[in-house]
């Protein structure tokens, strides 16, 4: 085993974390600094109404491996953390009330389980069931030599125009945060992949059982502490001092630090601001420099008695809502959230407005739909970075140009041999922060 190092990882959402827990794990002494009062970055709870909440509703599916694998590192029970259920989209008519599509997978090996749930579906014909199941299966497995559209993409593909429409599209805003036709196909195809051209499981929802501040950041944070290490929140890291090329010392909240070796695990924002003429960063500053970015906004509603959903999430069409999620698992039967993702009307409605709209809108698609308490709109503007097609190229690596640096977060490119990256999750986050620890390690080696 190398000596131990002493580690400076800055920023403590999921991916320096996970970086953190990776590098005690192998018996170094890691310091974590964080410059908000808590840990978790854009994934993080908040608390309303004496409630429990998280900044923005996530969801998580069971294609977030390195997500379990993580917290099974840090002794989690990932079967009281989450709950997890059989994929449906079910998604509904804002105007009508009804359902416009409804694909359930059945609890078959794959690629049974996506056969099954296709000839099953209620809105399509059998001719259309046939053409779906053999224009998805060319769709996935088809190689994307030149980026484009997502719109495009599905267009050259020839599927069924509802199940664009009424499910690919608005799955592509999802997981992508940019709309299809700003939305790189080839990074949508490989979420595709990972999810469907893999065990039947992967396509499962993860719905956890708590906020999201305790499904990993407070565990690993326990972990961290256990293995040594050092948590500091309200630490804002405000300058990186360098020598030849190395990093000599770090500036905290005035005070000069050292250490063997530093992870920079900020948002791409904050990690251009410190690496702003450091010596060998120009390229990765230049590509820093061209990321856009899009918002994801949530609407939580707290009515005056409990709403279930026919499933605990549901997709909207033809209306402003996008994704309405019951928060019952997690302790609070009476309150929905609604997602919007990137740019949209909603962000130039006024919060009135949008909540009359929306209660309008849920007022079609639930029976009954009880009065409402109080509502609270919360809007990330950089919630992640828009997905747009050959997205790869603007994506830094994990080595800088300074021998003792590296960078892990959700924009960090780091696949091998040209493979499409995930776009902005928590996922691509952990998978970032565990692979830059990997690589500190081999490279101590
Ligand atoms: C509203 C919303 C909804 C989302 N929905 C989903 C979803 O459904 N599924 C999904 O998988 N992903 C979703 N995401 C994306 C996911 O949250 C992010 O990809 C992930 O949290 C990024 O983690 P990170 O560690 O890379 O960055 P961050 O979470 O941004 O962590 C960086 C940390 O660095 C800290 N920091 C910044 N500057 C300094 C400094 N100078 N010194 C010290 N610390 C500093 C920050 O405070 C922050 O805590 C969503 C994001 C948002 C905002």
């Amino acid at each position: 085993m190398p000596s131990k190092q002493n580690i400076a990882i800055i920023g403590g959402g999921w991916a320096g974390l996970a970086a953190a827990v990776e590098l005690c794990k192998h018996g170094h002494k890691v310091t974590l600094f964080e410059s908000a009062p808590h840990l978790g970055g854009r994934a993080r709870s908040i608390e309303w109404n004496g409630m429990a909440l998280d900044n923005g509703q996530h969801l998580m599916i069971g294609a977030y491996q390195k997500m379990l694998e993580c917290l099974k590192t840090i002794d989690a029970d990932v079967t009281k953390l989450f709950k997890q259920l059989p994929h449906r989209m079910l998604m509904m008519d804002a105007q009508t009330g009804n359902t416009a599509f409804d694909l359930q997978l059945p609890t078959y090996p794959a690629p049974l389980h996506l056969l099954f749930g296709v000839l099953n579906t209620p809105s399509l014909s059998i001719k259309e069931k046939l053409l779906l199941l053999l224009r998805f299966n060319r769709l996935l497995n088809t190689e994307i030599k030149t980026d484009i559209s997502v719109s495009e993409w599905l267009s050259q593909a020839k599927l069924p125009v509802s199940y664009c429409k009424n499910l690919l599209e608005p799955v592509c805003l999802a997981a992508l945060t940019t709309h299809p036709h700003q939305a790189s196909a080839k990074a949508f195809q490989n979420v595709l992949q990972q999810t469907f051209n893999a065990p039947a499981n992967f396509t499962d929802l993860l719905i956890p059982t708590t906020d999201l501040g305790r499904v990993f950041p407070a565990l690993a944070k326990e972990y961290i502490l256990k293995q040594g290490g050092e948590i500091r929140t309200r630490s804002k890291v405000q300058q990186l001092q360098s020598e030849g090329s190395r990093i000599k010392s770090i500036l905290i909240n005035n005070e000069t630090m050292s250490f063997d070796q530093i992870i920079l695990a900020t948002p791409p924002v904050a990690s251009a601001k410190l690496l702003h003429k450091q010596p060998g960063c120009e390229k990765l500053n230049a590509q820093i420099s061209r990321l856009e970015y899009e918002p994801v906004s949530t609407l939580y509603l707290h009515f005056e008695r409990p709403v279930p959903l026919p499933y605990p999430m549901l997709g909207v069409i033809n209306g402003i809502s996008e994704w309405v999620f019951e928060r019952t698992l997690s302790g609070h039967n009476d309150v929905l959230a609604v997602v919007f993702s990137a740019q949209g009307k909603h962000l130039k409605m006024p919060v009135d407005e949008l909540v009359e709209t929306v209660y309008n809108e849920l007022g079609n698609i639930i029976e009954n739909l009880p009065e409402l308490l109080h509502s609270q709109l919360i809007t990330e503007k950089r919630a992640t970075f828009q997905c747009h097609p050959d997205i790869d190229k603007d994506r830094p690596n994990i080595n800088t140009g300074l021998n003792n640096l590296k960078l892990c977060g959700d924009y960090v490119y780091i696949e091998e041999n040209n493979q499409p990256g995930l776009p902005s999750t928590l996922e691509g986050a952990l998978r970032s922060g565990v692979k830059c620890a990997q690589l500190l390690l081999s490279n101590l080696n």
